[in-house]
């Protein structure tokens, strides 16, 4: 601990944000480094507990708190208050492959277990990550890693997602030659084309994509497994095989003739429209599903309904709404969800802020869902809505409370059924009733020979701080069953 009383002199700051009228102006990341010297007073803030909660991951009520990773926090927070980004750097590639990211969409487990945060404000463990890495790479620490002795041991990775991506650079590393196929024209997986440019710059995810290769780490995008080259044929070349396909599964509109009216379309499709069109440097009508001047009904309160909501207002939208299922979370903590448990509690995200500042309300309406669509010559021009409750598990709907909102334009944010079959199904994988490819519990080895799996595909929709983590754990499976140690 470089600074006893850090905690005591200097208060929480976080990224400066560039302001909501003007960050929907463009694509681009609106939130911007502090200077060096107020880094360091933000490192002087962690007060390297004797058991350091922020890197421990305990599941409390069901849900985790602190890293994933065991991120070595408190180490590395001491190197950035003395402003010794070699030194953090070591510590903080030690269990985290790409910082870059989650510096900069991780939710930050880490903070909400931090013990500056049980009565005041956490460290800013998620900005320090991200300083550190951005330093490294401006710096030119960054250099290619290559492996000196090769196994001759062969493995494909088939999705190059974080999970994907996590397990490759994990087995080159171990001196595995590496094979990634991934059917998009980008790696990345939902980095790329899910997650806006506005969280993760693309230039971000191209840049580690080239650095993996200078470590020997081969790509072979636009390559759909089990469809364009068979599963046999994989199972012939490598020693072992990882599915990482992610959960993208989107769960459908459970409303009459939903798959028949125009204008409604998954949040996914919609956010990788945008981003597709902004990486080939096309972002002109036409070449996205558009959202200019349309009444926008976003169907899902959560992460991916907020992306939407930020991509909506950059687009032009007239208005914007958030339908969400569930009650309004508290302002604060209720005493039956105390520190360090993960905080139920209502998060305003930068796409809310932004149509706050824009259209003068949060677009989000609780305890509601829809229940009809309004047409003409089949395309959407309204939905009915209906407010809900629940009694025990069960939902109804509260009688008269219909109401008609305008809406040309419906995006469904409702979350993910698990992972897509035909991957599985092409390596004869099984799945889990939660469609998620089977393995015995903390394991990766499916119930095929050599087959292994990882990430969303493996643990269901969650986050890219999981992704990873599970690419990790799963290399460290495979590497253990090609070397037998
Ligand atoms: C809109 C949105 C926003 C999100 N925002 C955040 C966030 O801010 N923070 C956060 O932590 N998490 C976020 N998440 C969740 C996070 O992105 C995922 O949990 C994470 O990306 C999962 O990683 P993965 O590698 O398992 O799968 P994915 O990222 O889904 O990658 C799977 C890859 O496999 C490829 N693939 C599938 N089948 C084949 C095949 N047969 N052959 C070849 N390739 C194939 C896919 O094209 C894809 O590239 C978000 C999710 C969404 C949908």
């Amino acid at each position: 601990m470089g600074k006893a009383t850090g905690f005591l002199e200097y208060n929480r700051q976080e990224n400066r944000e560039i302001a909501p009228a003007e960050r929907i102006k463009n694509f681009n990341e609106f939130r911007k480094p502090l200077t060096e010297s107020e880094r360091i007073e933000q490192g002087a803030r962690c007060m390297n507990c004797g058991v350091p909660m922020c890197q421990s991951a305990m599941k409390l009520s069901g849900m985790v708190t602190g890293c994933p990773l065991h991120n070595l926090i408190p180490e590395w927070n001491d190197q950035v208050y003395h402003n010794h980004v070699q030194h953090a750097l070591s510590r903080l590639l030690k269990t985290n492959n790409f910082p870059e990211f989650t510096g900069r969409v991780c939710p930050a487990l880490c903070e909400k277990a931090c013990i500056c945060g049980m009565d005041g404000e956490s460290v800013t463990t998620h900005d320090n990550e991200r300083y550190i890495i951005d330093s490294a790479f401006e710096q030119g620490l960054m250099q290619p890693r290559i492996p000196k002795v090769r196994s001759g041991k062969k493995v494909a990775v088939v999705g190059a997602g974080p999970a994907g991506l996590a397990a490759a650079d994990q087995l080159n590393h171990r001196g595995h030659s590496v094979t990634v196929f991934e059917r998009d024209d980008e790696v990345g997986g939902l980095l790329m084309y899910g997650i806006p440019n506005m969280k993760l710059d693309k230039s971000v995810v191209k840049r580690r994509r080239a650095l993996m290769e200078k470590e020997g780490v081969e790509f072979r995008t636009g390559v759909n497994v089990g469809v364009d080259v068979k599963a046999k044929e994989i199972l012939d070349s490598y020693d072992a095989v990882i599915l990482a396909c992610g959960a993208k599964q989107a769960r459908a509109l459970a409303v009459p003739d939903a798959d028949k009216t125009k204008g409604i379309y998954f949040a996914v499709d919609f956010l990788t429209s945008t981003t597709k069109s902004l990486v080939n440097g096309q972002p002109t009508e036409g070449a996205f599903i558009s959202a200019k001047d349309k009444n926008v009904v976003i169907i899902g309160g959560g992460d991916t309904g907020n992306d939407c909501v930020g991509t909506c207002i950059r687009h032009g939208a007239k208005s914007v709404t958030q339908l969400e299922m569930m009650p309004k979370p508290p302002e604060t903590r209720l005493p039956s969800n105390p520190w360090p448990e993960w905080p139920k509690v209502l998060k305003t995200d930068y796409g809310q802020e932004e149509a706050i500042d824009r259209f003068g309300s949060d677009p989000r309406i609780y305890e509601t869902t829809v229940k009809e669509l309004v047409t003409k010559k089949g395309a959407l021009t309204a939905i009915k809505t209906v407010k809900v409750k629940f009694e025990g598990r069960k939902m109804v709907e509260v009688e008269g409370s219909e109401k008609t909102i305008k809406c040309d334009l419906l995006l469904i944010a409702a979350g993910f059924i698990g992972a897509e079959k035909y991957t599985p199904d092409a390596f004869a994988a099984p799945l889990s009733e939660r469609n998620t490819v089977l393995t015995t519990p903390d394991k990766y080895k499916t119930k095929v020979d050599k087959v292994y799996t990882a990430g969303d595909m493996h643990r269901g929709q969650s986050l890219v701080v999981w992704a990873i983590c599970e690419g990790r754990e799963c290399a460290a499976e495979v590497d253990h069953d090609l070397m037998g140690y």
